[in-house]
Order: C-alpha cells, then sequence, then structure tokens
C-alpha cells in the first residue's frame, strides 16, 4: 500500500471520529465536481475516487479540444481536489470488472456513478460500417490520446468529408479537420494525429443537421471560431433560411444572437480569390442520412431531404419530403451523440433514456449517480457542475444519519490485490503528467500524451 494512504490513515485514526466513506466511480469532471462539494460540506469524511483509466480527468482531458487550453485549465481546479488529504484517486480500476457496484455498495456508506457516456449514438442505416465512416467520438479520442483509439484507421486522403450531426462535437470535428497544423502543433494534440493531419488533402467539409438553422445545436462561440477560420470559405444555403429572418426579433437572446451571426455570414460577401482560400466549410440543413454508398471504401452519402414540423420552434421535428440529395466523400464522421452504458448489471438502467435510472441523483439506497451517466450526454462543464453540486448535496445531507461503521479502501484493495490489479495513485499520475510534459517539451508543445496503457502503468511503478 503507498505510503501516503497510510499517512491519510493515521490522520484519520487519530482524530477518533466517525469517518464516513464515500466511493466516487469515474475521474470526470462530474466526479471531482461531486468531490469538492462533498469536501465543502463534511469534515469527516474521506473520498476514493475509482477510475478505468490509470490518468484522471475524464472528458477534460480526452475530449475538449486541444485548441481550448482555457477549458482543459479546469483540471487545475481537479488537482487541488485531488490532492486534498480526504481525497484518494484510484487509477486503472475498472468498475464492473474489476469490482462489483455491489461490493463498493458494502465497503461505502455512499456510492456516487460519475462514469460519463463512453459509446456512440448509431445512425443504424446502410454502410454505416464502410471503410471511412468513422465514429465522430473516436476521431476525437484519436487525436487526444485515448488509449483506445490511438489506432483508429482513419484516412485523411480525400478532398471531401461530411460530418453528420450539428452539436458542439461535430464543431470540434469540422474546426480540428480545417484548422492549419501551425495552429495545433503547440498544443497537446497527439503527434501521430498532427503528423496525420499536416498531411491531409481535405479540402471541403460539410457539416449536416437534420433540422433547420434555428435548432442547429452548436452555439455562438464555436460558430464564431468556426467563421474565423484562415484561409477557408463559409458556404451557406440560402434556401435554408427562407421564413427565418422573420423569427429572428421573437427569439431568446442566445439564439437570437446566434441567428444573427449566422444571417451576418451568409450575407457577407465571400474572398473567391482560390488562391487566397483552399479549403471550404459547407453549412447544410434539413437533411437526414438515409445510406452510405461505396464498395469498400465510402464514395457518397445519400440524404433525405427534410422539412420541419410543429409548433414550437425548438421542438420542431424533420419529417422527410420524398426527395434526396447525393453529396459526394471520401470521409464522413458521425457526430449525433454519445450513449451511456451499465457498466454494472446491478446498476438499474434506462436503455430507451441511455441513463442510469435516478430521481435528482438518487438512485436507490446508498447508490447515486451524477453527470452525463445521470443526465444524458449532454451539458458543457457549467451543466456538469451544477447537476454534481446538487446530487453530492444530496448525497451529504443523506449521510449524515449514518452511524454505521464501513471498510472502505481496505474492502476494494483487498479485492484488487487478490486479482493482483495495479493500482494507480495520484502521485503515480503525477509521474505519467510529468514524462508527458518533458517530451512535449522537447517538441516544442504543452505536453506529448501517453497513449499506451502498459506505458503508462510502467511509469506508475517507476521502471520507466
Ligand atoms: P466524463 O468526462 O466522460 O468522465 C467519466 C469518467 O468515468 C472517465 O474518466 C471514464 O474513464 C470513467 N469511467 C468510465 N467507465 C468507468 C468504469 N467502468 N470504472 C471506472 N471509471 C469509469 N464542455 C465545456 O464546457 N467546454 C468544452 O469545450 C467542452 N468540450 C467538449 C468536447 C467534447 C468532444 C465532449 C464530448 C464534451 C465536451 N464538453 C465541453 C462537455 C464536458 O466534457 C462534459 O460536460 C463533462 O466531461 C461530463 O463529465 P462526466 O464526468 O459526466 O463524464
Ligand atoms: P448534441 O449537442 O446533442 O448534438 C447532437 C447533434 O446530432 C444534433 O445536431 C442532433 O440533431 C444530431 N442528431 C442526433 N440524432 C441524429 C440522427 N439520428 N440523425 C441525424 N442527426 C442526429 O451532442 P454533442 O455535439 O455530442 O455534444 C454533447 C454535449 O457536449 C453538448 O451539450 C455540447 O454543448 C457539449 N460540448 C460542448 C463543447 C464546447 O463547449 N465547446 C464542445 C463539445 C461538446 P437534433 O438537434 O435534430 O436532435
Amino acid at each position: 500500500m503507498k505510503c501516503y494512504l497510510i499517512r491519510n490513515c493515521i490522520r484519520f485514526l487519530s482524530t477518533g471520529q466517525h469517518i464516513l466513506k464515500v466511493c466516487i466511480v469515474g475521474s470526470g469532471p462530474a466526479g471531482f465536481f461531486a468531490a469538492q462539494q462533498i469536501l465543502k460540506k463534511l469534515d469527516n469524511v474521506r473520498i476514493d475516487i475509482l477510475e478505468k483509466l490509470p490518468v484522471p480527468f475524464g472528458l477534460a482531458r480526452f475530449g475538449i479540444a486541444p485548441d481550448h487550453p482555457e477549458v482543459k485549465n479546469v483540471t487545475n481546479r481537479f488537482h487541488r481536489i485531488a490532492t486534498n488529504p480526504h481525497v484518494q484517486f484510484l487509477g486503472n480500476v475498472n468498475v464492473g470488472t474489476d469490482v462489483t457496484v455491489d461490493q463498493l455498495r458494502d465497503f461505502y456508506h455512499a456510492v456516487l456513478l460519475t462514469y460519463g457516456a463512453p459509446e456512440d449514438q448509431l445512425l443504424n442505416i446502410p454502410g454505416e460500417n464502410l471503410n471511412n465512416m468513422i465514429s465522430g467520438r473516436r476521431f476525437i479520442g484519436w487525436y487526444n490520446g485515448l488509449p483506445s483509439d490511438k489506432d483508429l484507421d482513419i484516412n485523411l486522403d480525400v478532398e471531401e468529408v461530411i460530418v453528420i450531426g450539428q452539436g458542439n462535437v461535430a464543431m470540434d470535428i469540422t474546426r480540428i479537420l480545417l484548422t492549419s497544423v501551425d495552429k495545433l502543433k503547440n498544443t497537446d494534440i497527439t503527434s501521430f494525429a498532427l503528423e496525420r493531419l499536416s498531411c491531409s488533402k481535405v479540402q471541403k467539409v460539410s457539416m449536416v443537421g437534420r433540422r433547420g438553422p434555428l435548432q442547429a445545436a452548436f452555439t455562438i462561440k464555436e460558430l464564431r471560431e468556426l467563421l474565423k477560420l484562415e484561409k477557408c470559405k463559409k458556404v451557406w444555403r440560402p434556401q435554408d433560411f427562407t421564413g427565418v429572418r422573420d423569427i429572428v426579433p421573437t427569439l431568446s437572446r442566445p439564439r437570437k444572437r446566434l441567428m444573427e451571426l449566422m444571417l451576418k455570414s451568409l450575407e457577407e460577401p465571400e474572398n473567391d480569390d482560390i488562391f487566397f482560400k483552399f479549403r471550404e466549410v459547407n453549412l447544410i440543413f434539413l437533411r437526414s442520412p438515409v445510406e452510405f454508398h461505396g464498395y469498400n471504401e465510402l464514395q457518397s452519402v445519400r440524404f433525405a431531404m427534410n422539412y420541419l414540423r410543429g409548433d414550437k420552434i425548438e421542438d420542431q421535428i424533420a419529417e422527410a419530403t420524398g426527395e434526396f440529395e447525393t453529396i459526394p466523400c471520401g470521409l464522413a464522421l458521425r457526430s449525433i451523440g454519445f450513449r451511456t452504458i451499465q457498466i454494472d448489471s446491478s446498476i438499474p438502467f434506462d436503455t430507451s433514456k441511455g441513463r442510469v435510472v435516478n430521481t435528482d441523483g438518487k438512485v436507490d439506497g446508498n447508490l447515486y449517480s451524477a453527470g452525463w451517466a445521470a443526465t444524458g450526454p449532454v451539458g458543457v462543464l457549467l451543466q456538469t457542475m451544477t447537476n454534481a453540486f446538487q446530487v453530492a448535496n444530496l448525497v451529504c445531507k443523506e449521510l449524515a444519519s449514518s452511524t454505521e461503521n464501513k471498510m472502505g479502501f481496505d474492502g476494494v484493495y483487498n479485492i484488487l490485490n487478490a486479482k493482483g490489479i495495479q493500482i494507480v495513485s495520484y502521485e503515480d499520475w503525477q509521474k505519467i503528467d510529468r514524462v508527458e510534459q518533458e517530451r512535449g517539451k522537447k517538441l516544442g508543445k504543452k505536453r506529448e500524451k501517453i497513449v499506451d496503457i502498459a506505458e503508462m502503468l510502467e511509469i506508475a511503478k517507476g521502471a520507466i
């Protein structure tokens, strides 16, 4: 057992207080924000954060785009939480496989599931398995160094790309494909992604949504960034905006500002100098993919043309007109949302809604859930934080009456030790972190992420 664990145990024993033991499953933003709030409310608490990977921070490390370093800085806050003496990070522990949720419920006074949404929504249409029809989630994992996506086979030797979906994830994908590598080379993007992007032949990216501009899921900051891309022509279809101008004054402020920006860009005269603009982004609305065409390799996507039905603008749904449009492409990325999974059969799970069954974070008994595992895969950091704080408040309220003694970490340790599982402590992660920063420095980058789990574990052991 690590010496710092022993230090902590001694500290707790010497106070003679009844210690409340909380286990958090998943070290993404929801897990850390919940831990922060529990620390604020309770003195006599010990929090163990169990994480499947040897490294912490979830999508703050593996999702947020490399050209958004200011957003990634949220990990500085998580670092302060992880180094609080009441908190222990236990990496390389796959809950549901290495230790069950029922075992955790026995060992701890409260178990909080914050394991995110690690899978993809599927379109379930013909051709979805063709080569170069890629999961957008995996593309993000690839450029961000997620170990399971390091070998993603993506061919950027193509000129035309289609991104399906119009959320902020689709925006990130589109922007990374069209950003000059000069702007990415000093970030923490993986070197292999940078190298592949530097040879990319991509000239045109079409980002296609099934509904209209008034329902676009992306937000203004992300659209502004896209419109500012250098040497990139922005193309809209004026027919997608029929009747939209009249509705804009009636919209809520954020949606109104977003629409004003779209309309401004639509009306802006484009500089058509082909020497100045060598890339192009097309924003296409009212099209639902119905088939991916090609033999082995993708050649085009067939879309059903849609109209909108329904009274309330934001709730309008796309209906097929019966007409179709085929758009050629050599690569398509599906970005229609993530999906939560049931990591352990004892977790009550709603497959249709795609989330852990919960009421305001309460699952049942001493089991709780927060973040994307509980809400489904929606919401930026701020919303995830608000949700995690609310659920943490509930946990603290319900824990107040608890008097029973629980084994806590000792119970988990016995199980993992018997299985020969190497626990990665926060100090171990800091060794990995140092190596990544050193490697990055040599390349003139913020960090060079290690993408191989075996190598992470060797560094954690001190073997490298
Ligand atoms: P996650 O971040 O997914 O964390 C879940 C954690 O649980 C992970 O570490 C995972 O490894 C772990 N886990 C999974 N299974 C197990 C298991 N069986 N055992 C143990 N651990 C497990 N928000 C912004 O505000 N700004 C942005 O710029 C931004 N960019 C984003 C970019 C992308 C591509 C995505 C997908 C989201 C982005 N977001 C952004 C949203 C933000 O990332 C989420 O709000 C937030 O990460 C959700 O936190 P979470 O803890 O619920 O899930
Ligand atoms: P999202 O915002 O829910 O967008 C999903 C997109 O996919 C929507 O355009 C949706 O269209 C479309 N879609 C869903 N099902 C479809 C189908 N069957 N066929 C065609 N299109 C379909 O999800 P996301 O982009 O994955 O983002 C997840 C969350 O992370 C969001 O809250 C987002 O804001 C956040 N995030 C934030 C940032 C940032 O702040 N920079 C970056 C990335 C992600 P409909 O609207 O018609 O359903």
